[in-house]
């Protein structure tokens, strides 16, 4: 063999994961929750780009004990990584996959009832949570269709476990928002409370994603899917600043300086040319591209990076392996140095919300679109 199994993880562009500000936040995350309402982290799309895996496991260990994914290939991965317990595919499922649902023990959203009636038609039990639209209008059965929620009860092979809507607008501050979210909520736990009456009595009901858990913590149910707020997050800066709790990052991306380049004043840099160095510019060559996650419209000094505690901007055109940054007047800068896309040095820090700004974006976008060649480190 001429590389180890485990071998340096750190050589090119990579993820670093604080286990300690996963553990805070979780911590920060429950004590919110009244009690008889669990954690359901959502660890969909690569547990929004910190590594699903890693993060379950850790999950695991603090008493996690039901996740949320997107697809049931998602579901699948945590399963072969050792995680137990419920996890719940909040998307869909081709009939063709179903197996993969029995084989790992996965939880299928209901996404409407003629749904439903395919995933029945399998004819083999699948364990299931009933989606119920209640005004966002994009998965779920509509809640004025009782009648159809109730018959999913009497399905033959639909074992149901749970029902749950999704919040569209827990988010805004305004009055608008806040009647909307009730109203939702009003019809949710109205619906709940039909189908208990008469068809079942131990059902999970779960309504709060992260906003709804930091602004209406009293809609609270059996389960909290929090995904963003989890890793420290909100969608953009001006939430995080009014969020209610101390949430702290749990992602840092970096990346190796490739090379150093000393350009004079009218020689041009990347793609279409287009830098053009004004004065004698010193550069350096990133070892991370749009197709690692970093958003192209951060190119042309939209976006920076920190080296040595200084901030180096983007120049030029983003290409899909490298970025130049300028390191004029940064001193000491050599091939092999770490650059800090997200996270902190020295007095300096950039964080994912920050891209989402300038990329004109939010948090979860950036997030989620860190790309498979990125390592994910976990350190302490
Ligand atoms: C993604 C998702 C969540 C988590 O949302 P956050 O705002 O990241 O907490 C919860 N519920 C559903 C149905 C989702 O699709």
């Amino acid at each position: 063999m001429f590389f180890r199994k485990a071998g340096f993880q750190k050589g090119r562009a990579w993820i670093e994961i604080s286990r300690e500000n996963l553990r805070h936040n979780v911590g920060q995350l429950r004590a919110l929750l009244p009690k008889e309402c669990e954690l359901m982290p959502v660890l969909k799309a690569n547990a929004y780009g910190h590594g699903a895996a890693m993060i379950a496991k850790e999950l695991q260990k603090l008493g996690v004990q039901a996740f949320c994914v997107a697809t049931a290939l998602e579901g699948v991965e945590l399963r072969q990584s050792g995680i137990r317990g419920e996890i719940l595919v909040l998307g869909y499922t081709h009939p063709e996959q179903f197996s993969l649902l029995r084989r790992h023990r996965l939880t299928q959203t209901v996404v409407d009832f003629d749904y439903a009636q395919v995933l029945n038609s399998y004819g083999k039990e699948i364990r299931v949570h009933i989606g119920v639209d209640t005004g966002m209008h994009r998965l779920g059965e509509n809640w004025e269709n009782l009648n159809r929620i109730r018959h999913l009860f009497h399905m033959r092979n639909l074992r149901v476990a749970g029902m749950f809507t999704h919040l569209c607008a827990a988010d805004g501050e305004n009055e608008e928002d806040q009647a909307f979210t009730a109203m939702q909520a009003q019809r949710f736990y109205r619906t709940v409370g039909n189908i208990e009456t008469s068809e079942c009595t131990s059902l999970k009901a779960h309504i709060l994603g992260s906003y709804g858990l930091l602004h209406y913590p009293e809609l609270a149910g059996n389960y909290a899917r929090i995904g963003i707020a989890l890793y420290g997050l909100l969608s953009s800066e001006e939430d995080l600043s009014r969020c209610p709790v101390n949430l702290r990052t749990v992602l840092s991306l970096k990346a190796r300086v490739a090379s150093v380049k000393e350009l004079r004043a009218g020689e041009s840099a990347g793609y279409n040319r287009a830098f053009t160095a004004l004065r004698q510019t010193r550069t350096a060559t990133l070892a991370i591209g749009y197709a690692d996650g970093l958003p192209r419209a951060l190119s042309c000094g939209v976006g920076s990076v920190l080296i040595n505690g200084r901030r180096a901007p983007i120049i030029g055109k983003i290409c899909m392996d490298q970025t130049l940054v300028d390191i004029t007047g940064i001193p000491d800068v050599r091939p092999g140095d770490a650059a800090v896309v997200i996270g902190e040095s020295g007095e300096e820090s950039i964080s994912a919300c920050d891209l989402a700004k300038q990329a004109g974006t939010i948090t979860n976008e950036i997030l989620s679109r860190l790309g498979p060649r990125l390592e994910r480190v976990l350190e302490k």
